[in-house]
């Protein structure tokens, strides 16, 4: 069966797994800022964690973040675990990302940072969002942070600025579902010393030094999850995924849609080992994105066209996390395919504010909710081919 995802892993990933590096950590920083046009970046166990890190870092407390509300539940959790409020916006369909027209009205005296997200790879016009935080920094008379969540857009660019190099951090992760991997893994990068050594610091008082047990878990985890997502097994995977609960075991530690959860090592430091791997993937990333552009545009000219299908846009500077199209009937399109042997991927199946932990608010945001019930997406790593 074809998985919704592939990892790009090979015998350097695997010979990375068993060397001993001790100074991996600081050599991978050191690296990804160097090509993510940074001056400096910093490691953290998971991408949340990053998130949760700097508002915590930065003392902002009891204040209010604004985000889009179709996106990965857990920058709310982070939002919200930091002790502040998520405030949601809706997003526009054409790209998923969020509705600039509406941030300005939701902007308070209360409102300390905005949190934006270039989803599915597209990214979001940051020149606009730079002149709405200057002109609400002006009215309010504080600084209002921005935080660009570049989790999946590696390396993309608004018009020819590569997206996470302005504003004030940016933060990517590395779990096996983004574009490159250290097994989990986040990492915050910055453009200002002063401010990326005073969350070092924060980090270094407050995060631990992981077990050694842990460090084995990790690759016996990587490992598994390669065969688990290879051709040869991901229909045995599928399999167990679909009609038993064996798996949620697993992944429940990591991941729970409608609670708000952390998993419990969120404050232990980059293990050398994943550090280890990101350091193979990041000689990698590059033709990562490329190939993803190429299969996005293959897409795009090849996919066969169906009246009520709606399809994603070709963008300039887009690097394509996925390929997601709307359809009216999600499940009947996903059992057809399935029957083929393809495995199409619902990712975010929420809109934020409609989720237990945050109905509270009680916002709804319209274009979220069509999103989270028509989308499905198609590999970007191997394209289906259809006859
Ligand atoms: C993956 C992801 C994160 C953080 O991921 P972790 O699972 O915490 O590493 C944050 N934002 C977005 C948009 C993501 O896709």
């Amino acid at each position: 069966m074809i998985p919704r995802f592939k990892l790009h892993l090979g015998w350097d990933e695997f010979r990375a797994l068993f060397r001993r590096d001790k100074n991996a950590v600081q050599e991978f920083e050191k690296k990804f800022a160097q090509a993510f046009k940074s001056i400096d970046a910093i490691s953290f166990p998971y991408g949340r964690s990053a998130q949760w890190a700097f508002f915590n870092a930065m003392g902002i407390k009891d204040k209010e973040i604004i985000m889009p509300a179709y996106t990965c539940s857990v920058v709310a959790h982070a939002v919200t675990l930091s002790g502040n409020r998520p405030r949601f916006v809706d997003i526009q369909l054409d790209d998923y990302n969020m509705d600039l027209d509406l941030i300005p009205k939701l902007i308070n005296e209360n409102t300390k940072a905005i949190i934006a997200t270039h989803t599915f790879g597209y990214p979001q016009n940051i020149d606009r969002l730079e002149s709405i935080i200057n002109e609400a920094e002006k009215k309010y008379g504080h600084k209002i942070w921005l935080m660009q969540d570049c989790c999946h857009a590696f390396g993309a660019e608004w018009n020819g600025r590569m997206i996470g190099t302005s504003g004030d951090v940016s933060v990517y992760a590395f779990n096996i579902s983004k574009i490159m991997t250290t097994i989990f893994g986040g990492i915050l990068t910055f453009q200002d010393p002063d401010l990326a050594n005073k969350v070092r610091k924060w980090r270094d008082a407050n995060y631990q030094k992981p077990s050694l047990f842990k460090s084995w878990l990790r690759r016996l985890y990587l490992l598994s999850v390669y065969i688990a997502f290879s051709e040869k097994f991901y229909g045995m995977t599928w399999w167990l995924q679909e009609k038993t609960s064996i798996l949620n075991r697993f992944t429940s530690a990591y991941h729970l849609d409608e609670k708000i959860h952390f998993p419990p090592d969120y404050k232990d430091l980059m293990l050398d080992v994943e550090a280890a791997v990101g350091l193979e993937q990041l000689k990698k990333y590059n033709k990562i994105i490329q190939k993803r552009r190429e299969n996005a545009l293959w897409y795009h000219n090849n996919l066969r066209r169906r009246d009520d299908w709606i399809f994603p846009p070709i963008r300039k500077g887009a690097t394509y996390s996925h390929y997601v199209v709307r359809v009216p009937n999600r499940e009947k399109v996903i059992n057809e395919y399935a029957k083929k042997g393809i495995h199409l991927g619902k990712l975010i199946q929420y809109s934020i504010p409609n989720t237990a932990p945050y109905k509270k608010f009680g916002e709804t945001c319209k274009n979220a909710n069509l999103a989270s019930k028509q989308t499905i997406n198609f590999s970007l790593d191997k394209v289906i081919i259809e006859n």
